[in-house]
């Protein structure tokens, strides 16, 4: 696929996502990217608005210059901002690199993720602001959220933004993976938001739309004194049946 074309689909699923009826971001709030090859991805520019973007509200970056950042020292916010400017492709490209790049790039280096949705949804930071994050976003609710997001989340504790949200990201995401032995599809990270992974645009829009359900659909549980999660056996039930599979693969691919 051309780099304007992956460019395209992600306005498009941007805008998607930024659609106020949604509730999923207001203002500057959150950011998208979408993987263009083994060597650069696309992601927002800090401080754009993700209603009605437009392609200049994206910056093509270098995978190897971002996730030298992941592996590097510390680095101070001056030093992170100076590292971002300098993996843009184009260094007269407008647009700065979110603050997030580095987690994204972390996140579409996966295998099957080429496109990511970072959002700060109502419903979704009712749960991870509540005192209950870990329990709430430990377990699965009902078989749909299972087809969509995956057998199980990944939680991560709240970690200041930038380069020490990633690191804590990547920790949790491969403890994930070796617990469950594929790509998680969902991250929930508390006091902040959330995170859809996925194969193509419409699967990041129908996780981050069934996760904010799953989030209605908790509250309301805690509500009426507490959710009653899925069974292990069950979840796993759903997660490796045929007919499941076959749903998947028309919700936008696994
Ligand atoms: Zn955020």
């Amino acid at each position: 696929m051309q780099t304007t074309d992956i460019l395209s689909q992600l306005v498009a699923m941007s805008c998607s996502l930024a659609e106020p009826a949604n509730d999923f971001v207001i203002l500057a709030e959150g950011n998208t990217s979408a993987r263009v090859d083994g060597d650069t991805f696309w992601v927002k520019a800090s401080g754009v608005g993700m209603r009605g973007i437009g392609p200049g509200g994206f910056v093509q970056v270098s995978f190897e210059r971002v996730q030298s950042m992941l592996t590097g020292p510390d680095l101070t916010d001056y030093e992170t901002r100076e590292a971002l400017q300098a993996a843009k492709i184009d260094p007269a490209a407008i647009g700065h690199p979110s603050v997030e790049t580095v987690l994204h790039a972390l996140c579409l280096a996966l295998p099957g993720i080429n496109f990511i949705g970072h959002t700060h949804p109502t419903a979704i930071n009712a749960i991870t602001c509540s005192v209950a994050f870990e329990e709430a976003v430990s377990g699965r609710l009902f078989p749909d959220e299972i087809v969509l997001c995956g057998p199980a989340s990944v939680a991560v504790p709240y970690t200041d933004p930038g380069l020490p949200l990633a690191r804590t990201v990547k920790e949790r995401i491969d403890a994930f993976i070796d617990q469950y032995g594929e790509v998680p599809k969902t991250i929930y990270m508390q006091n902040h938001g959330f995170i859809a992974l996925g194969s193509s645009p419409s699967q990041v829009e129908n996780i981050t739309a069934m996760a904010v359900k799953a989030a209605r659909v908790l509250a309301g549980a805690y509500a009426i004194g507490g959710p009653h999660f899925m069974s292990q056996q069950a979840i796993d039930r759903i997660h490796t049946r045929p007919d499941e599979h076959y749903r998947q693969r028309l919700l936008g691919g696994k």
